[in-house]
């Protein structure tokens, strides 16, 4: 007996629930290239977008996903042979190193542990040894992420750069914010970073195929010395004024309309708000599973609390667990849970609360798990009641609501007329 019928709770890191007004913006004929709304979207999507990276550097968008942002960072700062730091935490910045040594660059690791954040006091000694090591062979850039999905841990990113600068070093500073760019505080210029890479389906709440590069002034003249540009990806040419060489072809369209109502979105919602409803979000999620592994089988991943990601939990569960857990509320319920991948598979699952998600949300996908888990007698104890207390005690009545996520704020929203249904969900 299934009670599934209704609407499907995607409850993965990505991509994330598009909401209505997006999937509405983009629901329209195909445009011509060179004239009409596109440029000026494309423009103002470029700004806007500096405002979220907090930076006063150059955007770029490409019709891309995360793997080839990651290409356009690396491509168009460095040269065959140099040198970069990748800073281990979880799945993706090793992914992002192993994608550097295809492209002829030579890639050192700096180890993390599954379950903690990056040290920066072993990222200062690290390049301290470097520094020291053969001034001729320096390391050109560090990679990191800022929250890597797969393990659910955030990276401090400001801390990460004292190091650097404690080192005495001038490497450049790469960071991945693929899964936390609309999430949580990132501040790009003030953290002295140099070249941050995001993408469209994660807090962005657009649908994937659009990646970001946003580049500092000191990455752009590295940029003029790189030698493993390619054409595709060349900054240089995207910067030329005709609309047509800012993608090296044609636009993805209706990406680029649903990105702009996405932006409108965030913006009105105020980037602090969006900021705190993902850290309540988080919270809630941390109470409910420290609620059911108090008599139980479940833990969470990342064991220092301010370690833990504001966009997605990695949640420790005896293999035997996983996949009936998940079955169960797919199949029953049409709740979506994300599965371990990588070192994590078979160990973990995860829960997202990325992007266009609210209280109701996160509790009926918490309330399905623990249903789950009653179903298949998997000890634990009681976590949505643990997530509802914080929630009403972080939400005191008659000062906040959490989850007006949806209201745009029509004023100042720079998405063609014609694609929005003034305010309410539409189609
Ligand atoms: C999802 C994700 C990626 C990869 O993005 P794709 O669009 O799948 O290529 C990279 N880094 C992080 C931190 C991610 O969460």
């Amino acid at each position: 007996m299934s009670v599934s019928t209704g609407r499907e709770f995607l409850s993965i890191p990505g991509p994330t629930n598009i909401p209505d007004d997006v999937l509405g913006a983009m629901h329209r004929p195909a445009v011509d290239i060179y004239s009409g709304d596109l440029p000026h979207v494309t423009m103002s999507c470029l700004e806007d977008l500096k405002t979220v990276f907090a930076t006063t550097g150059q955007t770029f968008i490409f019709a891309a996903n995360g793997h080839g942002a990651w290409e356009a960072a690396l491509s168009n700062t460095l040269s065959r042979g140099d040198k970069v730091l990748v800073l281990e935490s979880g799945r993706f910045a090793t992914a992002w190193g192993e994608m550097a040594r295809k492209m002829g660059l030579d890639v050192e690791v700096l180890p993390g542990g599954p379950r903690r954040a990056v040290d920066p006091q072993a990222v200062a000694d690290y390049l301290a040894q470097d520094a020291k090591r053969d001034p001729g062979q320096q390391i050109k850039a560090v990679l990191v992420v800022q929250i890597d999905t797969a393990a659910g841990v955030v990276n401090d990113i400001k801390a990460i750069r004292a190091a650097i600068t404690e080192a005495g070093h001038s490497a450049l500073y790469f960071v991945d914010v693929i899964a936390s760019l609309g999430c949580m505080s990132f501040s790009m210029d003030e953290w002295g970073v140099d070249v941050a890479v995001a993408g469209s389906q994660k807090g962005l709440m657009t649908p994937p195929g659009l990646r970001f590069n946003a580049v500092s002034a000191k990455a752009m003249s590295a940029h003029e010395r790189a030698d493993l540009t390619t054409h595709y990806w060349d900054w240089t040419a995207r910067l030329a004024p005709e609309h047509y060489n800012k993608y090296c072809g044609t636009p993805p369209e209706h990406l680029l309309f649903g990105l702009r109502k996405a932006l409108d979105m965030l913006l009105a919602e105020g980037l602090d708000n969006v900021f705190r409803r993902h850290a309540l979000l988080a919270g809630a999620t941390h109470e409910a599973v420290r609620g059911w592994g108090s008599s139980g089988a479940l833990e969470l991943n990342i064991i220092e609390p301010q370690e833990r990601a504001a966009s997605v939990t990695t949640i420790l569960l005896n293999e035997q667990h996983i996949v009936p857990l998940l079955d169960y509320a797919r199949d029953n319920c049409n709740v979506v849970l994300g599965i371990g991948i990588g070192d994590y598979n078979g160990k973990a699952f995860r829960i997202a609360h990325m992007g266009y998600a609210n209280a109701p949300m996160l509790l009926g996908t918490l309330s399905v798990i623990e249903m789950g888990l009653s179903a298949l007698g998997v000890p634990h104890g009681k976590g949505v009641q643990a997530a509802i207390d914080f929630l009403a005690r972080e939400v005191p009545a008659g000062k906040q609501h959490l989850g007006e996520t949806g209201a745009a704020g029509e004023a100042d929203a720079k998405s063609p007329e014609t694609t929005t249904c003034a305010g309410q969900t539409c189609c």
